[in-house]
């Protein structure tokens, strides 16, 4: 066995090099301080990375999920369709790693397998599964909200023939289904975008459905050069109209103040028409109540199943298609012909809604006393998303407490950036925080300039560390679960709530709205860090 290499000082260690981790280490650098990344895959971009099935592109518009940072950098990139697919957003991290020189700041295939804070020199003690350590003052986690892949314990899973792909690890050769029966379990932002593709390719497509989505057209397809012009005339402009907006995007389709019960039928109908036909999450602000009260949601949500009544040709299969749930309540999925995908003689779908997935066999899958036979399985099954990262790792704050034994029963945070006992540990567009609901790279961005921010006055003002308190921390949760009371998202069973794992325990963990989640940061920084004790 090899000894491990000795502990190296740092100022800042940033676990993950996706787009947070980018943005930290070019933040942490112009501040003067020593700052490395470490990422486990051979690569950065993070999510882009990893999630390469077919069909996986972003549902936000690329020309708003992207850095807004650098003028230099938005005017230089040209986004080659509406919403760029997943080559292209790799392409666009590796730009942004090259463009600002971080190359040199981000240690790749290196694992972080735990870290624990030493009281004594105020330090956290980072270890590798290389075997290496660090010595660093602070530790940000830019790991990402949903990169801990949810894996369902299927009984006899190992005992499948075939190869089983899993749509947040997919293979980095090519994978070719022509000739081949899939099976896919899930029906996802994931699932519905790979399905579409693989039906394509694949001699037979059957889909396991347990909650069916609701899915609203991407109208994907080129950028449009006008488009592109017009907001690069102002980006900044474009910029700033955004965070205004609840998601942060989406200014230019801001919802429609009317409420969903205040239109007659006729009105309503030609409301959600248009917002059908221009495409995209602009769909959910037809009218201002969809996601606040169930009945103007059941409006939108009859609407969508209109759709799908007169897309998919089989009415049993529209039937099984057709979801029950709230509209927007699981994340909407933003399509390029999914439900049309139904209407392919190849394809079918299984619900396995009542009756679960039995277990997988060597030649495929049983449910409810039938056996389905494939080639191949994609499980299409998200993600143990916002706290299964950080879950995963030998973590452990003051006194040596584990962070599963601080979130046993649920994330406690304070503004989804910190926690009480862990001090200067910083998490970027964590549980507590607005990420899930918004375009994340405004979320990445602002995070990483509020962290910057908040080690520059630690540093100006003598402190070494910064620690949520207690209190603020229960103010936070607190908060967080009443902005969600007042919505639609505690009535289905979401990753938003950890009801997508079974066990994990049922805490709503993003906050809705960007804008005053920014003031309030903004406001509790102005205040000398409100709620954290510095020392
Ligand atoms: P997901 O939304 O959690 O979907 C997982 C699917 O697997 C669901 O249909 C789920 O059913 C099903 N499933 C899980 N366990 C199962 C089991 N034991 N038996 C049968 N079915 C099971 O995960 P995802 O599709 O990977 O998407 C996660 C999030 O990532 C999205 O909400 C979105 O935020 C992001 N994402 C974005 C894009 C994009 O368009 N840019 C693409 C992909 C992902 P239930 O619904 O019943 O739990």
């Amino acid at each position: 066995m090899t000894e491990p290499k000795p502990a190296r000082p740092l100022d800042v260690l940033i676990v993950g090099a996706g787009f947070a981790g980018l943005y930290m280490l070019h933040r942490a650098r112009q501040g003067g301080l020593a700052a490395r990344v470490v990422e486990s895959a051979p690569s950065v971009g993070g999510t882009w990375y990893h999630n390469r099935y077919p069909g996986a592109r972003v549902d936000i518009q690329s020309m708003e999920y992207s850095f807004s940072f650098s003028p230099a950098l938005q005017q230089a990139w040209h986004w080659s369709e509406r919403y760029a697919a997943q080559p292209e957003l790799l392409r666009y991290a590796n730009h942004v790693a090259d463009r600002f020189g971080l190359r040199d700041g981000i240690q790749l295939n290196t694992r972080v397998s735990g870290a624990a804070f030493d009281e004594d020199i105020e330090r956290w003690i980072v270890r590798a599964d290389t075997g290496e350590t660090w010595s660093v003052r602070f530790l940000v986690m830019a790991t990402g909200p949903l990169s801990a892949p949810n894996t369902p314990a299927f009984d006899g899973l190992d005992s499948f023939a075939g190869p089983v792909y899993h749509t947040a690890n997919w293979p980095h050769e090519p994978v070719d289904f022509t000739g081949k029966r899939v099976g896919i379990v899930g029906t996802g932002s994931s699932a519905v975008q790979a399905i579409p593709l693989i039906a394509q390719q694949a001699r037979e497509l059957t889909v396991f459905q347990r909650t069916a989505a609701y899915a609203v057209p991407a109208h994907n397809g080129p950028l449009d050069p006008a488009f592109e012009a017009r907001i690069k005339a102002d980006y900044a402009g474009f910029r700033a109209r955004n965070l205004r907006m609840s998601g942060g995007f989406g200014s230019e389709l801001p919802p429609n103040p009317v409420s969903a019960l205040a239109v007659g039928p006729t009105e309503r109908e030609a409301a959600f028409e248009e917002r059908w036909r221009i495409g995209g999450f602009g769909f959910l602000g037809t009218f201002h109540d969809i996601l606040l009260d169930e009945r103007a949601n059941a409006l939108a949500a009859e609407f969508v199943r209109g759709k799908i009544r007169s897309t998919v040709r089989d009415p049993e299969t529209a039937r099984l298609l057709s979801p029950k749930q709230t509209i927007g309540c699981k994340r909407l999925c933003v399509d390029t012909g999914y439900y049309e995908t139904y209407n392919r003689p190849n394809v079918r779908l299984v619900d396995v809604g009542e009756h679960p997935i039995d277990a997988i066999t060597p030649t495929g899958l049983e449910t409810h006393g039938r056996a389905y036979a494939f080639d191949a399985l994609v499980l299409a099954t998200g993600f143990d998303a916002m706290t299964g990262t950080l879950m995963r790792l030998d973590l452990r704050g003051r006194g040596g407490l584990p962070i599963q034994q601080k979130w046993r029963a649920g994330p406690l945070n304070y503004l989804g950036l910190a926690i009480a006992g862990f001090p200067n540990l910083f998490n970027v567009a964590g549980p507590g925080s607005t990420s899930a609901f918004t375009n994340v790279i405004v979320s990445i961005e602002h995070h990483v300039n509020w962290i910057a921010d908040c080690i520059a006055y630690l540093d100006a003002h003598g402190r070494s560390t910064i620690e949520a308190t207690e209190p603020a921390e229960s103010a936070w949760v607190a908060h967080v679960n009443a902005v969600a009371q007042r919505t639609v998202f505690l009535t289905c069973n979401s990753w938003y709530l950890g009801a997508n794992i079974p066990g994990k325990p049922r805490m709503f963990m993003p906050l809705l709205g960007f804008p005053p989640y920014a003031d309030k940061c903004a406001d509790v920084a102005n205040k000398g860090y409100e709620g954290f004790a510095l020392a």
